[in-house]
C-alpha cells in the first residue's frame, strides 16, 4: 500500500469511527417477520415506542412476512450491519434451523444478539361456535373429527405451529393445518369460524377471550396467567397433557458484523426501554413478563437461544415433523 492509500484508509476509518460514535443519526428500523397486528408486531411496536427516547431517533416497525418468519429473518441477516436494521423475533429464531433444510441464514452465526425482551404465555383457543366447553369435551371432539379439524398457525416454525405440533402429538391427533402470514389474520378467520383451533400468545388472545370472540381451552405454558380474567383457565398440563409447555420469548437482533460500539448503544437503549413504565404496564396487562436477568445481556441471550435450539430440536424430532 502506498502512502496515499494508507492516508485514505486512515481517513475512511476515522469517518466510520465518527459515524459509530454519533450512532444513531437517522431512524432505526425494527423488522418483524410476521403480519401487522399480531403478537410479535404488537411487542415490536411497544419496544419501538420505548426505544425512541434512549436512542433520540425515530424507530420504525416494518413487517416482512412469510415462511414462518424465515423470510424476514433472512432479510435482516443480509442487511447492512450498521445498526439501522434490527430484527424482533421469537422462538422461531431457535426452531427454524430444525424445520428448514435450506435456510439461507445460520443461527447463531449470522446475528448479533442484543437481548431478550419478554416471555409471553400462550393459550389454546377456538372459534366461538365450537361444540365443546371444556378441555375434555374438546379432546373428544378432536378424536371424533381428527383430520377434519382445521388448526390455524403462522407458518412452519412459528410459535403457533410448534404448539400445534405438540398438541397433536400429545393427543395422537392428525389435524389439517392452515398456515397464515401471522396470527393476526388467523385470528380474524378464527373469530369468523373459518378455522377451528389455534394456539395464540396472550398478547393477542386475552382481549378476544375476554370479549368472548373466541373460546379458550387452556394455557399452554407451565403456569396459569396472572390476570383476574384468566385465573380460572387451567394449564394444558393441569388438564392431563403432562409437561406441556409452550412459552414464547421475544428478542432483539442485529446482522453479524454490526460494530461493537453500536451494539453497546443498542443494548443500553434496550435496557432503558424495558424500564419504561408504559411499556411495562401494557405488557403486564396482557400477562407478559419483561425480562431483567442475564438473558438481557448479549452473551446471556445468545447462550439461551443456543439452549432453546437444542430443546426444540428434541421436541421437533419427537413430534415426527420432517424438515421442509
Ligand atoms: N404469534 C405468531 C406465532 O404463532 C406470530 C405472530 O403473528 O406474531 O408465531
Amino acid at each position: 500500500m502506498n502512502f496515499q492509500k494508507i492516508a485514505l484508509a486512515v481517513a475512511l476509518a476515522g469517518i466510520s469511527l465518527a459515524a459509530r460514535a454519533d450512532f444513531p443519526e437517522k431512524a432505526v428500523t425494527l423488522l418483524v417477520p410476521f403480519a401487522a397486528g399480531g403478537p410479535s408486531d404488537k411487542i415490536a411496536r411497544d419496544v419501538a415506542e420505548a426505544l425512541r427516547k434512549p436512542l433520540g431517533q425515530a424507530v420504525i416497525v416494518e413487517n416482512t412476512t412469510g415462511a414462518g418468519g424465515t423470510i424476514g429473518t433472512a432479510k435482516v441477516a443480509r442487511a447492512v450491519p450498521d445498526g439501522y436494521t434490527l430484527l424482533v423475533h421469537h422462538i422461531g429464531m431457535a426452531t427454524a434451523p430444525s424445520l428448514y433444510k435450506d435456510l439461507s441464514y445460520k443461527v447463531p452465526d449470522d446475528f448479533e444478539f442484543l437481548g431478550l425482551i419478554n416471555e409471553a404465555p400462550s393459550t389454546l383457543i377456538s372459534k366461538p361456535t365450537l361444540a365443546a366447553n371444556s378441555f375434555d369435551e374438546l379432546r373428544k371432539w378432536i378424536n371424533e373429527n381428527n383430520d377434519k379439524v382445521n388448526l390455524a398457525n403462522a407458518g412452519v416454525g412459528s410459535a403457533s405451529h410448534l404448539c400445534g405440533l405438540m398438541l397433536q402429538s400429545a393427543l395422537g391427533a392428525n389435524m389439517t393445518t392452515v398456515p397464515y402470514k401471522g396470527t393476526a389474520p388467523a385470528m380474524i378467520d378464527l373469530m369468523g369460524g373459518q378455522v377451528d383451533l389455534m394456539c395464540e400468545q396472550a398478547t393477542n388472545a386475552v382481549t378476544q377471550i375476554e370479549g368472548k370472540k373466541v373460546k379458550t381451552f387452556g394455557v399452554t405454558s407451565t403456569e396459569r396467567l396472572k390476570l383476574p380474567s384468566m385465573a380460572e383457565v387451567p394449564t394444558l398440563a393441569e388438564s392431563g397433557l403432562a409437561d406441556f409447555n409452550v412459552t414464547v420469548w421475544h428478542g432483539l437482533y442485529a446482522p453479524r458484523g454490526t460494530p461493537p460500539e453500536v451494539l453497546a448503544k443498542l443494548n443500553a437503549a434496550l435496557r432503558s426501554a424495558l424500564k419504561n413504565p408504559d411499556l411495562i404496564r401494557r405488557q403486564e396487562a396482557l400477562g407478559l413478563t419483561i425480562i431483567d436477568d442475564e438473558r438481557l445481556a448479549p452473551s446471556g441471550h445468545k447462550k439461551y437461544v443456543i439452549e432453546e435450539m437444542d430443546r426444540w430440536a428434541k421436541v421437533i424430532s419427537a413430534s415426527g415433523q420432517q424438515p421442509n
